[in-house]
């Protein structure tokens, strides 16, 4: 059983998921309710309340900003109660070639299962999918551009994340961020800080500092550095969620990631 707090901001419902196992390592995912859509879907551990909500709300349709099973977990059980949903052609691929997960995500947010059929689905009435690449490659924005609200998935999580997935880019993310910024979103809702106040100033901000971080590491990697001496000196040591994950998500994968996208 997973536990759904909710907040309302204007027409938007933040639905916060989370269970016992993602709190007892500080995670929680948000899902949205926005305009009778459903955006994101939670992890595999709350599919089946995710579920229930959106028929109990009466949702015509869901969306996904990516494939991460905190993000995807509940597709399986939507499209078994008969909803929808719509998702970007490389997230759908994405899901369909998923392979085993980490143990740390299996045990923080349950195990994804295969989605099997994914049925083909509208995106909900008044919403598109942005490409946002960086996080991950199949990574989109859901945009309401009437009224200039923006979901961001994983996008923004934080001016200074220091923490990376192996498969992350943070120099696509900097470009990334600067084209978001330009469409002046009014509002920005993340996946897991939830209504993000000024948002154009936050994506800014966000994009400067990874900007400033790349060059610096950029720097200390022509000076023939290694990975772990870069990530002590600039980003402090490794993190609780680095140790945890056996490396996974963990600040030397930010310094290898800047490695492997440098030119
Ligand atoms: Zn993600």
């Amino acid at each position: 059983m997973a536990a759904l707090d909710f907040e309302t901001h204007g027409e938007v419902v933040r639905v916060r998921l989370s269970h016992w196992r993602s709190r007892l390592v500080g995670y929680d995912v948000s899902a949205y309710l926005h305009r009778g859509a459903l955006v994101d879907t939670g992890f595999p551990a709350a599919a089946r309340d995710v579920a229930r909500l959106a028929r109990d709300k009466g949702i015509g349709a869901a969306v996904l900003t990516h494939h991460h099973e905190d993000h995807s977990g509940g597709v399986g059980a939507l499209a078994a109660s008969g909803i929808g949903v719509a998702m970007a052609p490389a997230t759908r691929d994405a899901l369909v070639a998923l392979t085993r997960v980490p143990l740390y995500r299996r045990i923080t947010w349950g195990a994804p299962r295969p989605p099997g059929a994914l049925p083909a689905a509208a995106l909900p009435g008044g919403l598109t999918l942005i490409p946002t690449p960086g996080h991950c490659a199949d990574h989109h924005a859901v945009w309401d551009a009437e009224r200039g609200i923006l979901f961001g998935g994983d996008l923004f999580l934080g001016v200074k994340v220091r923490i990376a997935h192996p498969e992350e880019d943070p120099r696509l993310l900097v470009r990334t961020l600067e084209a978001i910024a330009a469409l002046e979103p009014a509002e920005l809702f993340d996946a897991h800080r939830g209504r993000v106040p000024n948002a154009r100033d936050a994506l800014r901000a966000k994009a400067a500092w990874n900007a400033e971080l790349i060059a610096k590491i950029d720097a200390r990697i022509d000076e023939g550095w290694e990975d772990a001496a870069i990530r002590d000196e600039l980003l402090g040591g490794e993190s609780f969620s680095g140790w945890l994950s056996g490396g996974e998500y963990a600040r030397i994968s930010f310094v290898r990631a800047v490695r492997r996208t440098k030119r």
